[in-house]
């Protein structure tokens, strides 16, 4: 059995008075993402992850911020297509790993439904799906709350 590995990473600036969407879930919050999409970081750091395991390129390739097709579009869409993508190619996922880098507000209360948001949209246990958060102890564009950072990282299994 073939194994693959991918990470991602994706930063979005943050403005007041914007929605915030972090891990296909809604979070009560001052500041939201800029964005072309529905700006759901998390996410596009996880399409960036499954699409680096397979040398697909990235989601701006898949999915061009250009396009009026992905204007406002849910990121779990983009999700879902990739992971067809990654299915199509003869792949499954193993796990993903996400740690979401942001100074406020606390995510700890919406960690778990992240993960069953994600997993759901994967096809995937929940178990298979981690969703950290961290401060950057105000240290940073991050710490000065200009932003929000996500690593992922996935691991493939082929199919076969
Ligand atoms: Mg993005």
């Amino acid at each position: 059995m073939d194994i693959r590995i991918g990470n991602g990473y994706d930063v979005h600036a943050l403005a007041e008075g914007l929605p915030l969407w972090l891990g296909g879930v809604q979070i009560e919050s001052e500041l939201g993402c800029i964005a072309h999409s529905d700006g759901d970081v998390a996410i596009h750091a996880l399409c960036d992850a499954l699409l680096g395991a397979l040398a697909l390129g990235d989601i701006g390739k898949h999915f061009p911020d250009t396009s009026d097709e992905f204007k406002g579009i849910d990121s779990k869409i983009l999700l879902h297509r990739t992971m067809e993508l990654v299915e199509k190619h003869g792949w499954r996922l193993g796990n993903a790993d996400i740690t979401i880098a942001m100074q406020r507000p606390k995510l700890a209360s919406y960690i778990i439904r992240m993960r069953e948001t994600l997993a759901e949209v994967m096809g995937v246990p929940v178990s298979a799906v981690s969703v950290k958060a961290t401060t950057t102890e105000k240290l940073g564009f991050v710490g000065r709350s200009e932003g929000c950072e996500v690593f992922a990282t996935v691991l493939l299994f082929s199919r076969e």
